[in-house]
Formats: structure tokens, sequence, C-alpha cells
């Protein structure tokens, strides 16, 4: 970048003395001149400066922060050896996203960690037996001495109670620090302070950081989604993504879908992600239950649009719901 900015200093000053050397050589080269140092510029521009430039253009006010997400996941591999159990990305720095390997378990279920500036917030631990205690603690700890603080205390919540979701709880219990929300209907309406569930939505402030915590009933009985006012991501667990949404009650399934419709209606959503990723990515078409292994795999983000696609599709049938293939998950009652 510096040497773009000495270079375009060089050629302005170059096209300011270049009348004087055509008069000392009392020849005109300034056609040629001219051309060959704008040129010259041009090409310094191009290079450094523009994207400096650019770069300091200030972004338009989202309203809410942006992360990134990769275009691919481990997903497992065809050979195990010495693949570890969890692959951690940082979506943004106060939001972890951490994906458990094939290998180490054929659901393969993503996990959240979010930190506001007094508590963090992990979102189910897991499936089979893994260290994600361990893991989890490390990357809290590195959040905390980063962020200058003397200590922070952390919640194990779950997006339902389903035994790929909570398998890693034990590891939780009884830590200082540490709060565990068990996964039973009783334990999450009070923790969360619900008192007409499934119908009211509640907050949870970590800190300088609102979430809002919205019962999702149907694909299990303690299903909840989580909207984070600081991402505009939606969390959806198990009742949303790109794979097989299996549900135990229908009615409920289908209030829940509306809810959440009805819910962002008027917000941003910057992605709804769910907990697994089944399909691939060739429209309509998913893995065979129990693959460990997915190269190809849809991308785990899904938006707005996907939800009010499901939402239409349940209206459609009309209280009595079937399977039916959608170009990125199936409906699977
Ligand atoms: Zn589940
Ligand atoms: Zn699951």
């Amino acid at each position: 970048m510096r040497l773009a900015s000495i270079s375009v200093t060089i050629a302005v000053v170059a096209l300011q003395i270049a009348p004087k050397i055509e008069g000392i050589l009392a020849v005109d080269y300034s056609p040629m001149i001219r051309s060959l140092l704008v040129g010259f510029a041009a090409i310094c521009v191009l290079l450094g400066t523009c994207p400096e430039a650019i770069s300091k253009v200030p972004r338009p006010d989202l309203g809410f922060r942006p992360g990134v997400l990769p275009d691919r996941w481990p997903a497992g591999a065809a050979r195990c050896a010495g693949v570890p159990e969890f692959h951690i990305h940082r979506y943004n720095e106060n939001f972890y996203i951490i994906r458990q390997s094939g290998c180490s378990n054929y659901e393969k279920p993503f996990l959240y960690l979010l930190f506001g500036r007094t508590r963090a917030l992990l979102i189910d631990t897991g499936a089979g037996r893994t260290e994600v205690g361990k893991r989890i603690r490390k990357l809290v700890s590195n959040w905390r001495i980063r962020h200058h603080l003397r200590s922070i205390q952390l919640i194990v919540a779950h997006s339902h109670a389903h035994g790929d979701h909570i398998a890693g709880d034990s590891q939780f219990a009884g830590l200082r620090d540490v709060t565990l929300v068990s996964p039973n209907l009783a334990s999450v309406t009070s923790f969360f302070r619900f008192t007409r569930w499934p119908e009211e939505i509640v907050t949870l402030d970590l800190g300088s950081r609102v979430l809002d915590v919205i019962p999702i009933p149907g694909h299990e009985a303690t299903s909840l989604a989580y909207y984070d006012r600081e991402s505009a991501v939606l969390l959806t667990g198990d009742t949303l993504y790109p794979g097989r949404l299996y549900i135990s009650d229908q009615a409920a399934y289908v209030r829940s879908i509306a809810r959440l419709v009805e819910f962002t209606r008027d917000k941003s959503v910057a992605h709804i992600l769910g907990t697994h990723i089944e399909n691939t990515r060739t429209p309509y078409l998913d893995y065979p239950i129990g693959t460990t292994y997915q190269p190809d795999e849809h991308v785990l983000e899904l938006g707005r649009g996907q939800l009010i696609e499901l939402n239409e599709a349940l209206a459609e049938m009309r209280g009595s719901l079937v399977r039916k293939v959608l170009r990125d998950f199936t409906i699977s009652p």
C-alpha cells in the first residue's frame, strides 16, 4: 500500500516537471511522456491505491454484526486417524460455531458459543463420548483473557433434549462459573423464566448482548430457537436445517414454524443456522442416514425464504403432515 502511494506521488511530481524537462531539452515529448505517466499512475491506482481507498469507505450500517461462514465444513474424512473431534470456526470475534466430526459421531452436530460482556452461552454439548468440556473451557478462557476479563459465566443450554445434542452435559455439571440448564421442560422454563410456554418469547441478556429465546416444540418437546440481536442469526436446532426435519408433535411443529415466521417478520435475518447438514449440494438430494463422510454437503446456512417455504408447505398439508422433499430440506413427519 505504501509503495503504491509513493508511486502515485512520483507520477504526480513527474507530470508537473515534464514541461520543464521538455523546455530544457527543447523538444516536445509531452504527448508520449504524459500518456506514459498517466498510464503509470493508472496502474498504480489499480494495483494499490484503489483497494486501499475502498477499504476506507465506511461500511453501511447493517444494524447487526456480520460474520464469515466457510464454503465447506470438515464433515468427516475418508480416513479418520488423527481427525479432531471438533472443528472450531470463528464466525466473528464473539460468535463461534463448533462442528463435531463425522469421525467422532455420524450425527456431526453443530454447537454454538456466543459471548456477551458478562456471560457466554453454549448451545448443545454434542453427540457420543467426546472431550467437549475441555475444548469449550479452553475457548472460553482464551476469549476471557483476550478481553481482559477476570471471569465470565458460562451458561450451557440446548437447542433441544435429543441425545446427539446433550451427550457432553456431564462434563459441565458442578463446575464453578458454569450454569447447566438441564434438558427438560421444568428446568428450561424456570431458567429462561417462561410463564406461558410455548406462546411466550423471552430474552436472555449475556451483557450488552440480548438473545430472544423462542419456544418451538414439535421436533422435540423442549425445542428452542435463539435469535441473536447482535448478529441477526437465528439458531433453529433440529427444527429447521438442510436435512430431514423430523416431527414428533405435528400440531405443535406447525404452530412453532408459524411463530418463527411471525417473529422474524420485522427483523433482519442474516442466517438461519440449524444443528445438522444432511443434504448434498445437489438440490432435493440428501445423504443416507448414518453417513459419516460428506464431502459434497449442502452449506449450513438457510435464509428466511426457506422458513417461509417450510411454513407454506406445512399450511398446504392442512393439519395432516406427509413427507415432502423440498430443494434444501425434507419434511419428514
Ligand atoms: Zn433432534
Ligand atoms: Zn439432532
